[in-house]
């Protein structure tokens, strides 16, 4: 497979709101940890948003169907994780050709959301946020070969970069006032990602499937 193509990509929003879903105790229990317990709350809400706002397109090409996704995400979410969560969407947009995305495209999206996330949150690797999962995953997906492969791998690395994140003390987000930081369990935000590129891969398998 070269290229996730629209119908995909399409799929991959749609799909996101039955995923985060069915973890939305669990991500609302991770930010009780650490926060205010809102963290699955607010994802539902912006993805919900994006997938609504993906389903009223009609015939529009892939990149514009994440720009679509991110900006319905940014204006229904609130929160810390809104807007950080829908610069995804958006800065994959950017990378994304008429026809879809492709290995290049996604390391580079990977890599401008790192950097948007970083800029936004004021956030550097270690912090104990999403960019201790989304950093990782996006230095895995550059020292893959093929798109596949790098979708894998970026998922593998996030996955680690969650683990990681039980043992770090957190200097961002609400967390860092809950017991000066010393959290008793993973970031909800790193999670958060993780659900995300599971959904991509899970796209991207039925795409392969369907031949594509
Ligand atoms: P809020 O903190 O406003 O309640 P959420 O609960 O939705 O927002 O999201 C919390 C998650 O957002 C954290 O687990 C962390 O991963 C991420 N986060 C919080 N602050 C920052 C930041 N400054 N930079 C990057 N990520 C952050
Ligand atoms: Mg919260």
């Amino acid at each position: 497979m070269v290229s996730l193509d629209t119908a995909a990509l399409r799929r991959w929003v749609l799909g996101l709101p039955g995923a985060f879903l069915a973890n939305l105790e669990r991500l609302n229990a991770l930010d009780t940890l650490a926060g205010d317990g809102d963290h699955g709350t607010t994802m539902l809400r912006g993805l919900n948003a994006a997938a609504q706002a993906v389903r009223l397109l009609e015939g529009e090409t892939a990149g514009a169907t994440l720009h679509a996704a991110g900006a319905a995400m940014r204006k229904a979410a609130g929160g810390a994780s809104g807007p950080l969560f829908s610069s995804l969407f958006l800065e994959f947009a950017k990378v994304t050709g008429e026809s879809g995305l492709d290995l290049d495209g996604f390391v580079r999206g990977l890599e401008s959301s790192v950097s948007t996330v970083a800029r936004l949150g004021k956030a550097e690797p270690g912090d104990r946020t999403m960019l201790d999962a989304l950093g990782p995953a996006a230095a895995a997906a550059r020292a893959s070969s093929g798109l596949e492969q790098a979708l894998e791998q970026a998922l593998n690395a996030a996955r680690d970069g969650v683990d990681a994140t039980v043992s770090m003390v957190a200097r961002k987000g609400r967390a860092r006032f809950v017991n000066a930081g010393v959290v008793n369990g993973m970031d909800a935000g790193a999670t958060s990602v993780v659900l995300m590129l599971e959904g991509l891969l899970e796209a991207a398998a039925n795409q392969k499937m369907e031949g594509a």
